[in-house]
């Protein structure tokens, strides 16, 4: 049986072919499709039979693309949070990467992947940077959980042997893991992770570039988040990461870089060049003090950004809502205008931006014919949302996870009346407290963690 999802306000995200907003609008859903979408009277009388849910004062949306995490992290959230990247890295990340295992993978993924879901994304775009997994590959852990959660995965492990004792080929035998685990998914998608350019060997990164181009996958890889990066391979190989990536053949792969705040003018046109997409996690970008990508400049070259959470130990949250809202803040503040980035604009890049920067534009990112059903329903009954005047700043301005009421995606309703459908949350909890205690032990990390 369809489904017909009513909104007082439906925000398209399509671009050209369908009005921004359709009043009193629906979306009828038909398997994992969005059949139609227009205005809720002619939609009803067409489609009796159909199963509604919503109603006049809710506003739909199409569901988040989160354009960058990593559930490598999902189990030590608020921690060290007075480092810049490299201090941070060192004092926190570094220390956990040999002590996750595949448990600790799936059950991190649960956790932020329910925060996700309750924030409204449906695509998520992530990257598992630890050490290779040593007695069975980690990454399976995390297609499970994400098919678990009914929630769609782009997924890379983010391999890197410059500083590891264990060689390039355990680190590809973790891609291969990831591939074969995404290949018998509901949902996810397989990309090739490289960590960043200093993290990577010229051999492993010239194997790196030779595996996704002869895949034909894309990459997925952090790019230009602090000055040291920049300095530090402009000191080791004579040009900045953005342009050894093209001088090595890696953009030949559709990629996606994640923050590249400092990058100059000719990186930027190396991104647009080669269409490259760029995932602006501003929440994460404060909070380690990296500063604040360049959005507008990369816009104006044609470059598609997206916005992402970043991983659950440098945002903290996973909540995409308030990353979209920062997001618009940000650059405010940055540029000292309050026209720098519209609430419209900051909506644009979390649903059809970002998967313009994850080329998926096809298949995701706003409400159209013929599109995968990712949609989000908040509830115009809530107090915030009760008195919506212009529904696209209510969203990015007004709405939190509170006001998520449904999800679907791919036409399954996994959040229904903001409680999550697919997996049991206390459960996911119970099973998620004593595994972060052992990954702070393990790790040594009582110091920095209430834990004692
Ligand atoms: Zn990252």
């Amino acid at each position: 049986m369809p489904t017909l999802i009513r909104g007082g306000h439906v925000v398209t995200s399509a671009q050209g072919r369908l009005p921004a907003v359709i009043a009193d609008g629906a979306v009828l859903v038909e398997g994992d499709l969005i059949a139609e979408v227009g205005d809720y009277p002619a939609l009803r009388a067409a489609h009796p039979a159909a199963e509604v849910v919503g109603g006049p004062h809710d506003i739909l949306t199409a569901g988040f693309v989160n354009t960058h995490g990593h559930f490598s992290e999902g189990l030590i959230t608020g921690m060290a949070e007075e480092y810049t990247l490299w201090e941070w890295l060192e004092a926190l990340i570094h220390r956990v990467d040999p002590h996750l295992d595949r448990q600790m993978a799936e059950v991190g993924t649960l956790m932020s992947g329910v925060q996700m879901l309750r924030s409204g994304i449906t695509t998520t775009n992530d990257m598992f940077c630890s050490d290779p997994g040593r007695d069975a590959p980690l990454t399976p852990g995390v297609v499970n959980a994400l098919d678990l959660l009914g929630l769609r995965g782009v997924l890379s492990f983010g391999a890197g042997d410059v500083g590891s004792d264990r060689g390039i080929e355990a680190e590809f035998e973790e891609h291969e893991a990831l591939r074969e685990a995404v290949a018998g998914s509901r949902r996810s998608l397989f990309r090739v992770g490289v960590g960043a350019v200093g993290g990577q060997s010229d051999a492993m990164f010239a194997r790196s570039v030779a595996y996704a181009t002869g895949l034909g996958v894309g990459v997925h890889i952090h790019l230009q988040e602090v000055r040291e990066e920049v300095t530090a391979t402009f000191q080791a190989r004579g040009v900045t990461p953005t342009r050894f990536c093209a001088r090595e053949g890696l953009f030949a792969a559709p990629t996606i870089a994640a923050h590249c705040v400092w990058v100059d003018r000719h990186d930027r046109e190396l991104f647009a060049e080669h269409r490259v997409g760029v995932a602006h996690n501003p929440v994460s970008n404060m909070i380690l003090a990296s500063g604040a990508a360049p959005v507008a400049e990369f816009r104006a070259l044609g470059v598609d950004v997206g916005i992402g959470v970043d991983g659950a130990a440098s945002n903290d949250s996973q909540d995409m809502i308030q990353a979209i809202k920062a997001a618009s803040l940000l650059a405010r503040v940055h540029h000292q205008q309050a026209t720098a980035m519209s609430a419209a604009e900051a909506l644009e890049l979390a649903t059809i931006g970002g998967a313009r920067a994850l080329r998926l534009e096809e298949s995701i990112g706003s409400l159209e014919v013929g599109k995968q059903a990712d949609l989000v329903r908040f509830d115009g009954e809530s107090p915030a949302l009760a008195c919506t005047h212009d529904p696209v700043q209510a969203v990015v301005n007004i709405a939190g996870s509170r006001e998520v009421a449904d999800v679907w995606v791919g036409g399954e309703r996994v959040l229904r009346d903001g409680e999550v459908a697919t997996v049991d949350v206390a459960e996911v909890v119970a099973r998620a407290r004593p595994l972060a205690a052992e990954l702070v032990a393990r790790a040594g990390l009582h110091h920095l963690s209430g834990w004692r």
